[in-house]
């Protein structure tokens, strides 16, 4: 799940093992990013020692949780939503409790309140330890709100709970909030200034998911080139850090090479890449160690150095084509995919045309791409005006859907008569026969199950594919199982 927003997975809810102490029921349910799913982990470990075990039936709820996205605004009609659906439900049990979680809730702030009667606690992306507490005040009949966002918090002290996954892959926090400011994005206002984890707290959880049987783990991130521990402390900080703190920083490739020498049969990934904090350094390790796996996600937004300007995105299309360039001779076999936005203001058929073109030098593997959706509080939100016509926004997004599909298909094929190592994640949903499992470059591979298990490294044959799906058949267990 690379996906930076995974449609597949929007409002799925969390499912924890039962503790009998526990007495009252937790609905958590998660929309948006990785980070977003990964954060409800958090949450729902912080609950689980306050008394709540989770359910998926709303209907025996006593707490709601929603975790949510403003990246778009769908993203939070989609919520507005779900919040009468909970309504429906408070009205035969009057004392279940409704809270709002994530970046609408520190975009609206109690504003929401207001907005929708039925939300009881809004609770802001640095706000979850506090949880316990804002859950004492709605009980006792009081709204309550916790929208700080933080320099220092990034709940490396909390171990995540993880029983409804697959058991083979998870997500691991290493960074939170975002200090880029391109002027579409809301994240810098909804997740605040940009931090890094303490590394020894993520070699901690990745050494315990691999005792728990885990063999794949996403480094998580807005923006994880962009990672320096120096002791703690927000990332525009650093200049003024100590020389002994400056000398032992640890940026984003020595921390993939730690992870990738403490676990080295484990699979790492990462996501997400900025072009213009990603460094030869990080590419040079995915080359050096054979457990991190060849794909990188590098959204563009956008082909024209017009519009990447005005969305503040500091490089040029040229560097990022260098970019590229230094992938392909250093990673040969390296998958790379895309985020696009169509119909950014004052977008011209030219800038377009020149989106099309990045697209036709890159080939990405596969993409995500959006029609721009104006964000309140952003720089372009505040300073420009969305002057692309609906039609139009929506005529470009086709043309670059249609031409990535084309591009799909031409790296789906390049594939096949090879021999891939694959990790088993689960039964395939089009067939009960067959597994299904994610190869390097992170396709999706199908293969008749015969003996295997889920978690098992194997090597297949591919023979076939669709524009998306790799089919192949299992020769052997890989040497790495
Ligand atoms: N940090 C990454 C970056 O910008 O390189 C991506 C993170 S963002 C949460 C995920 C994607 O959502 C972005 O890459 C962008 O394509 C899309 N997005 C963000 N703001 C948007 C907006 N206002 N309208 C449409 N798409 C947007």
């Amino acid at each position: 799940m690379e996906k930076t927003i995974d449609e597949k997975v929007q409002g799925t809810t969390l499912a924890v093992a039962a503790r009998k102490e526990n007495k009252r029921n937790l609905f958590i349910e998660s929309y948006g990013c990785a980070m977003n799913f990964a954060d409800s982990e958090i949450v729902a470990s912080i609950l689980a020692n306050e008394g709540f075990n989770t359910t998926q039936v709303l209907e025996d709820a006593d707490l709601v949780l929603v975790n949510t996205c403003s990246i778009r605004d769908k993203a939070e009609q989609t919520i507005r939503k779900r919040l009468t659906e909970y309504n429906k439900v408070k009205k035969s049990r009057p004392h279940l409790k409704v809270g709002v979680l994530g970046c609408m809730a520190e975009r609206l702030k109690d504003k929401l309140l207001d907005e929708e009667k039925i939300v009881d606690m809004v609770v802001g992306p640095d706000a979850y330890k506090d949880l316990p507490n804002l859950i004492k005040e709605v009980d006792s009949g009081r709204d309550a709100v916790n929208v700080i966002l933080s320099k220092d918090e990034t709940y490396g002290d909390i171990a995540p709970v993880r029983l409804n996954t697959n058991g083979v892959t998870a997500f691991v926090s290493i960074t939170r909030g975002c200090d880029n400011m391109c002027t579409f994005c809301v994240v810098p206002f909804t997740r605040g200034r940009e931090r890094s984890r303490d590394p020894q707290s993520v070699l901690a959880e990745i050494n315990e998911l691999w005792k728990k049987g885990f063999k794949e783990i996403t480094l998580l991130g807005q923006n994880v080139d962009s990672y320096l521990w120096y002791g703690g402390g927000l990332k525009k900080n650093f200049e003024n850090a100590s020389p002994m703190q400056k000398a032992t920083a640890i940026n984003f490739s020595k921390l993939l090479e730690m992870v990738a020498l403490a676990q080295p049969k484990m699979r790492i990934r990462f996501s997400t890449s900025n072009p213009q904090d990603m460094t030869l350094d990080v590419i040079k390790t995915m080359a050096k160690y054979k457990n991190i796996c060849n794909h990188i996600h590098l959204p563009v937004q956008s082909g024209s150095n017009r519009i990447l300007k005005e969305m503040n995105r500091l490089h040029t299309i040229e560097e990022y084509f260098e970019l590229i360039d230094n992938i392909r001779e250093l990673l040969p076999d390296c998958a790379i995919s895309q985020d696009i936005i169509s119909g950014f203001p004052t977008e011209t058929e030219e800038d377009h045309a020149a989106t099309l073109k990045a697209l036709e030098y890159v080939k990405y593997d596969f993409g995500y791409m959006y029609a721009y959706s104006e964000r309140p509080g952003t720089l372009a939100g505040r300073k420009m005006e969305d002057d692309v016509p609906e039609p139009t926004k929506k005529r470009r997004l086709s043309e670059i859907i249609a031409l990535q599909r084309e591009h799909c298909q031409f790296r789906t094929e390049k594939h096949v008569g090879k021999i891939q190592e694959v990790l088993i994640e689960g039964t395939s949903k089009k067939s009960e026969n067959e597994w299904m499992g994610r190869n390097s470059q992170s396709t999706v591979v199908v293969f008749p199950k015969e003996h295997y298990k889920i978690g098992d490294f194997v090597n297949v044959k591919i023979h076939d594919c669709t524009s998306a799906t790799l089919k192949g058949t299992a020769l052997d267990y890989s040497e790495n199982n």
